[in-house]
């Protein structure tokens, strides 16, 4: 599709510069030129599709399908362009399919992480606050591919400007997961998500946004018509859900964790907006009071949760509403200065993870796995290991199918702006070929998450090999599969 583009693009610019030559040739008169003609004139920077076999075939493997907790005796997987097109314990016959022999490993859906920041998760904030847009967006694209290669084939982005990465990597010019993209975090002024310095004060109605706004990263809107404003500009730029931070926050210096920030009125604008245009609301909130203004108003999914009551955990078993709590971990902290009031706010947060955790699983709450790492590059290559460290909870099969199919539900719910309508988290006939091959058994050892160097051997997304350490290796046989690039 872009190819064809560009190189409509192509003819008619060079169609034109011929026009210009002087010579008899005008510009209609032009013959049609080739492909090959075309290719010398391209932009040399035309990201082209991965080289990849047309099938693969995955034999001897042993599948968690990211929903039944034990595995399966031995299959054989054939995935055909971005699609896993069958399974069997038969042989499966495809002449020309790259084989990948998996002599028995576990193949499983990659993973999802339900609260990620494509855009935040790698710079420190004052560069985040301070530093170029440009510098922003390539310590972004690095994080991104960091994150495939830990097998998070998707993130659901929970805001930040990640539009233009996720095209970037939906047209192979880097490497990284499916981003589901909420955009700008939309706040109120003070509220999470607003970093502004006493001298912004104060803002005048229609006056241009603050660094944060123009960014793309944050939005500041303080009635039901400015969130409905801010909403539209989230879905005009192809926002896949809308977030809104409905109470106070860690690292936003004005916010106190108690604060509830929109009115009801406001979070019913957003809400309304998104629902028009099919998708739905998630909030950041801590407290009970927040989770409950928002749930009145029609917010389908609670992030963090981590200061609600059981009262509050019990009227979201009832209305069905998802969870997405975190697990954090202690060093996150160190992001904020001791002593700072950001670092007390932390560890309040960090210290009620537990609580609600437990009410998660006493009122079997729809919970999701996502680990809301921020501002830091080294905490990011904890991903796995975050999932891992949750086992104080859970088990580890309810830990990956959390982070497979229950994950992957979630994402459904952005319904027609949902970007890759299809299956994903499962391991099954007609779902996307997102998949990990694991050197050991994670539902028996879940720290094989933890240590995805080692222990995936194969990383596919959307059937495009990322990683293939079995090739050369004399594991595999039959014509090899390997990395794309
Ligand atoms: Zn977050």
């Amino acid at each position: 599709m872009l190819t064809r583009s560009l190189k409509l693009f192509a003819r008619s610019v060079f169609v034109l510069a011929l026009g210009h030559l002087g010579s008899s040739a005008l510009a209609h008169d032009a013959p049609a030129l080739t492909d090959e003609q075309l290719a010398e004139h391209m932009p040399a920077s035309e990201p082209a599709a991965p080289q990849q076999p047309s099938a693969v075939l995955f034999t001897n493997v042993r599948i968690f399908d990211g929903k039944t907790p034990s595995l399966s005796g031995q299959r054989n997987v054939l995935v055909r362009k971005n699609h896993i097109e069958k399974i069997s314990a038969d042989p499966i016959d495809e002449p020309g399919a790259a084989v990948i022999d998996g002599q028995g490993r576990v193949l499983m859906p990659g993973l999802i992480d339900a609260h990620w920041h494509t855009m935040f998760v790698g710079p420190p904030v004052a560069a985040l606050l301070h530093g170029d847009s440009n510098y922003i967006s390539l310590i972004a694209g690095r994080e991104a591919e960091r994150a495939l290669m830990r097998g998070f084939t998707t993130v659901r982005d929970m805001g930040g400007s990640a539009f233009g990465l996720k095209q970037a990597i939906d047209e192979h010019i880097v490497k990284g997961p499916r981003i589901y993209p909420a955009g700008a975090m939309i706040t109120v002024t003070s509220g999470h998500g607003d970093f502004r310095n006493m001298h912004d004060l104060p803002r005048q109605l229609g006056a241009p946004g603050s660094h944060g706004d123009e960014e793309g990263h944050s939005a500041i809107a303080d009635s039901p018509d400015e969130v409905r404003l801010r909403t539209r500009e989230q879905l005009f730029r192809g926002a896949a859900l809308i977030k809104l931070t409905a109470g106070g926050g860690v690292s936003s210096p004005h916010s106190p964790l108690d604060a509830i920030t929109f009115t009801p009125a406001e979070i019913r604008a957003a809400v309304e907006a998104a629902t028009n245009w099919g998708t739905y609301v998630a909030v950041h909130a801590y407290t009970s009071q927040a989770v409950e203004q928002a749930i009145e108003a029609g917010v389908k999914v609670i992030e963090h949760g981590s200061l609600m009551d059981e009262a509050t955990a019990q009227l979201m078993a009832q209305k069905d509403i998802w969870l997405s709590p975190q697990a954090f971990p202690k060093e996150m902290g160190n992001a904020f200065p001791p002593g700072s009031h950001e670092r007390e706010k932390f560890m309040e947060v960090f210290e009620g993870a537990d609580r609600t955790f437990k009410l998660a699983k006493k009122y079997k709450l729809k919970t999701v796995f996502g680990t809301d790492v921020l501002f830091s590059s080294a905490l990011a290559q904890r991903q796995g290991a975050i999932l891992a460290s949750m086992t104080e909870w859970y088990t580890p099969p309810e830990l990956l199918v959390m982070a497979t199919s229950t994950n992957a539900e979630l994402l459904k719910l952005s319904g027609k702006r949902n970007p890759y309508p299809g299956d994903l988290g499962v391991v099954s006939e007609g779902a996307f070929a997102d998949l990990l091959l694991v050197d050991g058994d994670p539902l028996t050892d879940i720290q094989l998450v933890a240590t995805p160097e080692r222990s995936f051997v194969v990383i596919m997304k959307d059937g495009v090999i990322y990683k293939n350490t079995l090739e050369g290796s004399g594991s595999g046989s039959g014509e090899s599969a390997g990395a794309s690039n």
